[in-house]
């Protein structure tokens, strides 16, 4: 069983299986995200293997340590790790905080739920387009085109949430007209140059 602390308290261990799989870059690209989840400080995580999904997370119906996700290391991306972590949020902040540890920010549950909580958590975690946040295919096509904006919508949707009861809606919509407001861009024209007044 390999442990590692990144820094922020929380303990980490791998099942044999994804001992077996593991490499340098899975280790650093968790480390990394596990940063972003200061909620799981003081907490024990156990990484387990998946060959036929991006990655499961089990989502804690009781806070019983350690917390259990799943990842594929083939093609793995930050977006997975944070939709799997945020997973387990979605499950925990349901529970009271353990002893000693501030209240935890509430965070609906729902696939879509998790992508939005995910892109707003971090700009890490734009590196892929999200599975379930609805999109036109050229925003999922062109992603790294697109992914900063969406991420800005995705925080203002969060903060929509506690007076707009269709927030998703309203932020799947803007999404949409995302590559209607680039089309009319004059190839040629830096935008710089459209905003000198
Ligand atoms: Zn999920």
């Amino acid at each position: 069983m390999t442990l590692l602390s990144p820094g922020m308290g929380v303990t980490v261990s791998f099942t044999p299986q994804m001992e077996k799989r593991l490499t340098q870059r899975a280790v650093r690209m968790l480390k990394q995200s596990l940063r972003q989840f200061p909620e799981l400080r003081n907490l024990e995580l156990r990484v387990g293997h998946t060959k036929t999904k991006l990655g499961v997370a089990f989502i804690p119906k009781r806070l019983r340590l350690p917390l259990y996700i799943r990842l594929r290391v083939r093609g793995l991306t930050y977006n997975t790790i944070g939709h799997e972590l945020t997973h387990l949020l979605q499950g925990l902040t349901k529970l009271p905080p353990p002893e000693g540890a501030p209240a935890w920010a509430p965070l609906p549950g729902g696939e879509t739920q998790c992508d939005i909580w995910t892109l707003a958590r971090s700009e890490l975690f734009c590196d892929d387009a999200p599975t379930y946040l609805r999109m036109p295919r050229t925003v999922r096509e062109n992603w790294r085109h697109y992914a900063a904006r969406v991420r800005s919508l995705c925080v203002e949707a969060i903060r929509q949430r506690s007076s707009r009861r269709t927030y998703i809606r309203w932020l799947e919509s803007r999404i949409a007209e995302l590559p209607e407001r680039a089309r009319p861009s004059r190839a040629g024209a830096p935008e710089q140059l459209s905003l000198t007044l």
